[in-house]
């Protein structure tokens, strides 16, 4: 069961995530967040000190010093326990504010973002210690890693996971971190914003869970993004596939990578609200019953890159040869479309943009558009449902489109609009494939 930042933001809240964590039989391997703002705020702390502004960050570390020391005697009750409270709040203040006299540098970064996670949990273990209800507490960074690439090490989690809970053959409860990790160089590192859900998933895969619930701040998936469109609605079943795309273009309520752990094992994953836990939620599992357009999302932040060259035509080997440019780069490419004398891809890390342009003039004339949008159109597109591309070209009449890729896969659509268009396109969209 995994936790995010609003489930955790608020004494009250963290009650309710104790109710809903000792409901069940089943042991539970519970995943919790950083307190909702808490992420945003180490970044902030973060980005003062590598610009070297010492008051500024001091200014932010005692900002959120100050919210901590609010937040604990409304969580706990009890003399001992409101003291732990106060030393683990002190010792991470502690650490922090230790940072304000040594040079700042790229590993003390993550180890700033994993303040929150380390926090929460050792605040919510306290609250349970209070409550008398018995729990081990499972540092993740005891076993959660990832590679050089920053890849997750599925196999090596679930040995040392396992090895790990089997000291404790009678353990009901089990808190964890979400989002922070280990790297190839044994240094504190995470999953990325969002990567509490990731950890969820790695966790369910790593142990072969019965389901991975991930408790969030709304009802399920929604068939469009509730921040943007009015009158959305909950789903409640997709695929794996189905929600990998959406999730991975963009629904921000699952981290883009949070599907692969589960779906490779088959661990149903359920989102639930914490607000709300009586809501149906969304199902995710292996195979659903799909009819037309079932949900879409946006991914901002797009660049796209056409090159232009007569040497394509006929020629084989051309794309191959554009490819190795990205390989080279560690550049993933999300979209792609083509035409007999030229390609268009698009990336959203741009770390590289300026020598992968150099080297793929080599090729032809190259263009940029920076500032694109990926509209994500999710479901069976193909099926005995007539019109459901034509619905979702019809919505666009007034977008102007860059680039559309259809039949990569038999549930999405992916188009490319500049970001100014896309917020009409999701409204439009909403208004066009859904029958109300
Ligand atoms: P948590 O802190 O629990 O991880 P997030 O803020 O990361 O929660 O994700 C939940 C939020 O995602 C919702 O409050 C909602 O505003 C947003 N969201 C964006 N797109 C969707 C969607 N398609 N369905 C549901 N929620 C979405
Ligand atoms: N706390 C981290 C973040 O805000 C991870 C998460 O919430 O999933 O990005
Ligand atoms: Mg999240």
């Amino acid at each position: 069961m995994k936790f995010g930042g609003t489930s955790v933001g608020r004494p009250e809240r963290m009650h309710q995530v104790k109710d809903l964590i000792t409901r069940g039989d089943e042991p539970t391997i519970v995943v919790l967040s950083a307190l909702s703002g808490t992420t945003n705020a180490l970044v902030g702390i973060s980005d003062a000190l590598a610009a070297g502004d010492k008051s500024l960050a001091k200014e932010r570390i005692d900002a959120l010093h100050a919210h901590y020391l609010e937040f604990y005697p409304a969580l706990l009750k009890k003399a001992p326990t409101q003291a732990k409270a106060e030393a683990i709040i002190r010792e991470h203040f502690e650490f922090l504010n230790i940072l304000l006299k040594i040079s700042f540098n790229e590993a003390i970064n993550r180890d700033i973002l994993a303040q929150g996670e380390l926090i929460s949990t050792k605040l919510f273990y306290t609250l349970l210690e209070e409550l008398e209800i018995p729990a081990v507490f499972l540092p993740a960074l005891d076993f959660m890693s990832i590679d050089e690439n920053s890849e997750p090490e599925l196999g090596k989690i679930s040995e040392k996971l396992t090895a790990i809970l089997s000291k404790y053959p009678d353990g009901r409860l089990f808190i964890t971190q979400g989002y922070i990790c280990k790297n190839h160089k044994n240094e504190v590192d995470n999953l990325k914003r969002g990567g509490s859900d990731y950890t969820a998933s790695l966790i369910a895969a790593a142990i072969k869970a019965s389901v991975c619930e991930i408790w969030t701040d709304i009802d399920g998936m929604h068939n469009n993004d509730p921040r943007i469109v009015d009158r959305t609605r909950p789903i409640a079943e997709l695929s794996f596939d189905e929600a990998a795309e959406l999730a991975y273009f963009g629904a921000k309520i699952l981290h883009p990578a949070s599907i692969w752990p589960a779906q490779l094992h088959k661990v149903p994953v359920r989102l639930l609200n914490t607000m709300d836990p009586s809501a149906q939620g969304t199902l995710i599992k292996e195979t659903v019953e799909s009819r037309g357009v079932k949900a879409i999302a946006a991914k901002d932040g797009i660049t796209a890159i056409k090159i232009k060259s007569s040497r394509m035509l006929l020629a084989y080997g051309f794309l191959r040869r554009i490819f190795e440019v990205f390989e080279k780069y560690k550049t993933p490419i999300d979209m792609i479309t083509t035409s007999e004398v030229a390609v268009s891809v698009t990336i959203d890390d741009l770390s590289h943009l300026e020598q992968i342009i150099a080297e793929l003039r080599a090729f032809g004339t190259v263009e940029v558009d920076r500032d694109q949008a990926i509209i994500c159109i999710v479901g069976n597109m193909v099926s005995e449902t007539k019109g459901a591309i034509k619905s979702v070209m019809d919505s666009l009449v007034d977008i102007p489109i860059r680039m559309v890729s259809y039949g990569g896969s038999r549930h999405n659509v992916s188009i490319l609009v500049d970001a100014q268009y896309k917020i009409p396109a999701l409204k439009s969209l909403n208004e066009g494939v859904f029958r109300w």
